[in-house]
């Protein structure tokens, strides 16, 4: 029934989606004269507060709620309204994830800020009225606001070096009104044909399958292959200028911010002006501004982490994701998304090619392009016919190391021979810190996380032992905290900080950097660290995985992965492709200028196929062997897995809701329900977890299985969380 109200003026109500964990939009009357269309950004009451949320597509059967009971929209933000391919994209990452769309919206509205002009600027001068108390802050902010006809709160703030609260007393004094901002400077516009490489055959061949996809304005995914140095970028570079010639925005995403600036310049070369940046460490003034002109369509090419997906592009007509097989692509809290796979379904959605860059594919994307679902485009050689660094595995049974010392006799030969040739040597180490665990000699006592089931690491150069899961620290004792005894604690295990001392004591002359995300003192530093390598002035560079992606080092003639057994003992099925992976990646950084160049891998286990292949450069066989086996188990990309974490304040309780979900699981002849099981780290920050595996064939309706679980389920009580990863990266 209508209501009176409603057939007197026929009330007008729109579903607004709020950022907030609900499954559904609420219901919002609009205002007579107020202009809203699905995917305007608007303000609306929500309890007690105003929220800013996205005008949605009304549902099918219309809005049943008493118009009366309803609230209004109180404002619609000055900004172009989302679009539809980007509305259908939230409700597709919802669905997938098993994620309330609320909070899927949520990462499309990171920037709230931005959706309307600061709405008010200031000269004093103008309104002529002083406040009658001054203070030297106001006075700052007099004096320096008369340096311009127009500021915003925050910028005027921090011009003054004042807190925003003084600028905003001001204004409630009258002595700032509000006038409207000009719109910030036009972002500078790529060139097109500013630094075009001349391409070699093989890249201008590649690089002409991916214009030509670019061209047809149609969704279709390209995986580009090529060796470390073949000039990936080059080549995916001129797809990038086709869609621009075509009015495109582009959005180009990197799995790290520390390969960002590289990248950058790299783009910056290429077409005369540098992308837009979006990731955690743009300042927010900066990703409002960049969220904005995404919006309206000014930006055209941003460069970015995973967020960047849900990013505001109105006109979208290529993606790349770079490094396709990188695992920091998997988002791992609230929504649990891969970027990857997102990106290609936005891809899908807006109708638009995407391309998929790695030297390494993911065993996913491989099998995609031998199916022939996705096209394969491949680089087999590098520029310039640079060769490829000649590996070999030093088995460690044969050549250990001196007691207590981490590298063998034999790659400290090469490390000496390299350095005498005034070359630069990188030894890699996937481990933060100094040593992985301490440990006691009197009494065995071992230093272990109160959050975790993790040991503290040993961080020497800080002081500090952490943990690497939840954070927490503590200045290293001296003396056991168990039984007391002085000067008996012992590193247990290398990390890089530990190769360092190694190596600052082998080779006291040579200049020694070591590279690690916990020490590079934010990308600034980290970044004239890279400079600093990439102009000669390291010999010895010891690093982490930050190291072992993308960079271009010329001078870099060895690689020694110091313990290349560390990825594969941990069980996870995915072990062999990463390790796989990083070891190609980071032997990758050797001779990338034309110098003779070689890898030695350091394995207690070079019998090891991951070792044979990396090795022998039989990356087919390693390839052909991986996927047979995930095949055979019906492990991804042959079969679908969602992993289920249950967690809460106790064991019991944790467990006790697991078997709930299990019992509750309904009988589907293909899925199957493992668990639960603790899960692979038991504790984290206090909380305890077990884990539900759900695992079905390739076309198993995993979704609906799990929702009508979680629905039969009973609703999680007291500290439970339940918390759903569809296609796990580790399980
Ligand atoms: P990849 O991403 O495949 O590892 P890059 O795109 O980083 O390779 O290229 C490796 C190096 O070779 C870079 O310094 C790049 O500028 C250079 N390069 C590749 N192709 C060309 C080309 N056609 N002209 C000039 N330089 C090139
Ligand atoms: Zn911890």
């Amino acid at each position: 029934m209508p209501s009176a109200i409603g057939q007197l003026f026929a009330v007008r109500t729109v579903p607004v989606l709020v950022p907030l964990p609900t499954e559904q939009p609420y219901s919002y009357l609009v205002p007579d004269g107020m202009e809203v269309v699905p995917g305007s950004i608007v303000q609306v009451p929500l309890g007690p507060r105003q929220v800013a949320g996205i005008v949605w597509d009304a549902a099918e059967g219309g809005d049943s709620v008493d118009p009366k009971k309803l609230r209004a929209i109180t404002h619609v933000f000055d900004c172009p309204p989302i679009d539809a391919a980007m509305r259908r994209f939230i409700d597709w990452v919802a669905d997938y994830t098993l994620s309330p769309p609320g909070l899927v919206a949520r990462m499309a509205l990171r920037a709230p800020v931005a959706f309307d002009p600061e709405p008010w600027i200031e000269g004093f001068a103008s309104t002529g009225s002083l406040p009658e108390r001054m203070t030297g802050a106001r006075e700052r902010v007099m004096a320096v606001a008369a340096e311009a006809p127009a500021w915003s709160r925050s910028g005027l703030a921090h011009a003054a070096g004042v807190s925003v609260s003084v600028v905003e007393g001001l204004v409630k004094l009258g002595a700032f009104a509000p006038v409207r901002l000009p719109p910030p400077p036009a972002v500078a516009e790529p060139d097109l044909h500013f630094g075009r490489a001349d391409l070699n055959e093989e890249q201008a061949e590649a690089a002409q399958t991916l214009v030509q996809a670019v061209a047809a304005e149609s969704f279709a995914v390209t995986l580009l292959e090529g060796v470390t140095g073949s000039g990936k970028t080059e080549v995916y570079f001129e797809a990038v200028a086709k869609a621009l010639e075509m009015g495109k925005q582009v959005l180009i995403l990197l799995p790290e911010i520390a390969l960002t600036q590289s990248f950058i310049d790299r783009f910056h070369q290429r077409f005369g002006a540098p992308p837009a940046e979006w990731h955690s460490d743009v300042s927010p003034r900066m990703r409002e501004k960049v969220w904005r002109q995404v919006a309206e369509g000014r930006v055209k090419v941003v460069a970015g982490a995973r967020s960047s997906l849900f990013l505001p592009f109105q006109n979208l007509g290529l993606v790349v994701v770079d490094e396709e097989h990188d695992p920091a692509y998997k988002q791992e809290e609230r929504t649990f998304y891969h970027a990857r796979d997102m990106a290609v379904v936005r891809a899908s959605i807006g109708g638009f090619p995407a391309i998929l860059a790695s030297a390494t594919p993911s065993i996913e994307s491989r099998v995609n392009a031998s199916s022939q679902r996705y096209g394969h485009v491949q680089l087999a050689a590098r520029f310039r016919d640079a060769a490829l660094p000649t590996l070999t595995l030093v088995d460690m049974r044969r050549h250990p190391p001196a007691r207590g010392k981490f590298i063998s006799p034999v790659l400290l030969t090469a490390i000496n021979e390299t350095v005498q040739r005034g070359e630069q040597a990188l030894l890699f180490l996937n481990r933060r810190g100094y040593a992985p665990l301490t440990l006691c000699r009197s009494c065995g006592h071992r230093f272990q996380c109160p959050d975790c089931s993790a040991w503290l690491v040993d961080h020497r150069l800080r002081g500090q032992l952490q943990c690497h899961h939840c954070g927490f620290n503590r200045p290293r004792p001296d003396s056991c905290p168990e039984c007391g005894t002085l000067d008996h604690l012992v590193a247990c295990g290398p990390g890089v900080e530990r190769i360092a001392e190694e190596m600052l004591a082998a080779f006291p002359d040579a200049r020694t950097i070591l590279l690690s995300s916990d020490l590079a003192g934010g990308p600034r530093r980290l970044r004239r660290e890279l400079d600093a390598i990439a102009g000669g002035e390291a010999d010895i560079i010891i690093g982490t995985q930050l190291v072992a992606k993308g960079h271009h080092f010329p001078l870099m003639t060895l690689v020694g992965a110091v313990d290349a057994d560390l990825g594969l003992s941990n069980g996870d099925p995915r072990a062999a492709e990463r390790t796989f992976q990083l070891l190609h990646q980071v032997t990758g950084r050797a001779g990338r200028s034309g110098r003779a160049s070689r890898g030695l891998i350091q394995t207690y286990q070079p019998e090891h196929p991951v070792m044979q292949a990396i090795a022998s450069g039989a990356s087919e066989r390693f390839y052909d062997r991986e996927i047979g086996e995930r095949e055979r188990a019906g492990l991804p990309p042959f079969g679908r897995l969602a992993s289920i974490i249950i967690s809460a304040a106790t064991r019991k309780e944790a467990e006790d809701h697991g078997r709930a979900l299990r019992r509750a699981a309904g009988e589907d002849g293909e899925i199957e329900v493992l668990g639960p099981a603790e899960a692979p780290l038991a504790v984290l920050r206090g909380r305890y977890r077990f884990r539900l595996l759900c695992q079905g064939g390739r076309r198993a309706p995993l979704q609906a299985f799990l929702r009508a679980m979680i629905a039969a389920a009973p609703p999680p009580r007291g500290s439970v969380q339940v918390q759903v990863d569809i296609d796990p990266q580790s399980f």
